[in-house]
């Protein structure tokens, strides 16, 4: 370990398929997470899911032995908030969203008033992320409100979410059904995105040569960091193989067996 904690200061971690696989903690997660704060370093848990809360993610981190307060945890849905803050007007204006209660939470914390199904089509913008009780009457309150002028935004586009069942529907399968209802694209948030990144960095002042990203997708976690211009380590008990890293075109700047590596 003594290599990569002398090397950065910052620490941005993806958490499923690097800190746990689904409910199971991944060998060595706590013990490294406890020695790079012990060691002083500043730590950062991201999640492109934009459903469930921080708070869900500290009660997840601390039944596996991980201490991590809320604001250490940015989902797609924080940066979702942020972006639009950044980017838009939001004073007096409303928004349709399609997603859970963690992207309510933060959509209604930046002072955008939610709209309901009855009145959503008139709303400034639509906000989709994954979303359990996605139907079609959502599905055309979102058509009727991008149809008449509203901006189209998604918390991440990951097509498939990992389940004990298998593979289901993730935000990006409901985020592809409107764009097809409406040929229009929705500008995502979530990694690939560099935004993504660049929230991660602003939570924590990271600069780039001082901070790395550990993640377990190439297309996603590695690209991100990538286009933020910050180093990346590959993880391979997550989503990618060997093999997979051999054959793709996205190069981390370094890649372990596990987390546990990292000592
Ligand atoms: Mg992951």
């Amino acid at each position: 370990m003594a290599k990569f904690v002398e090397m950065f200061q910052n620490f941005i971690f993806d958490m499923d398929g690097v800190i746990y696989l689904q409910d199971s903690p991944i060998p060595g997660a706590r013990e490294v997470i406890n020695y790079l704060k012990s060691a002083g370093k500043s730590i950062l848990f991201l999640t492109n899911n934009s459903y469930y809360t921080p708070e869900y993610y500290v009660e997840k981190l601390s039944y596996m032995g991980i201490q991590a307060s809320p604001d250490r945890i940015l989902t797609s849905a924080a940066a979702t908030a942020m972006y639009l803050k950044k980017h838009h007007r939001l004073k007096g204006k409303t928004a349709f969203v399609i997603g859970g209660p963690g992207l309510e939470r933060e959509i209604k914390s930046i002072g955008l008033e939610l709209l309901t199904t009855d009145s959503g089509r008139n709303a400034h913008f639509v906000i989709v992320g994954w979303d359990t009780n996605f139907n079609y009457e959502k599905m055309k309150v979102a058509t009727l409100a991008i149809n008449g002028g509203a901006i189209f935004i998604g918390t991440n586009y990951d097509k498939t979410f990992p389940s004990g069942e298998g593979l289901w529907p993730g935000g990006g399968a409901i985020i592809a059904s409107i764009e097809a209802a409406t040929d229009r694209r929705a500008k995502i948030i979530g990694k690939p995105e560099k935004f993504m990144i660049e929230a991660a960095l602003a939570l924590f002042d990271g600069k780039p040569p001082k901070t790395v990203l550990i993640g377990d997708r190439l297309d996603s976690d590695i690209l991100a960091g990538k286009r933020a211009g910050i180093k990346t380590i590959l993880v391979l008990t997550g989503v990618t193989s060997r093999e997979m890293l051999e054959k793709s075109d996205i190069k981390p700047d370094y890649t372990l067996k596990g987390i546990w590596e990292l000592f």
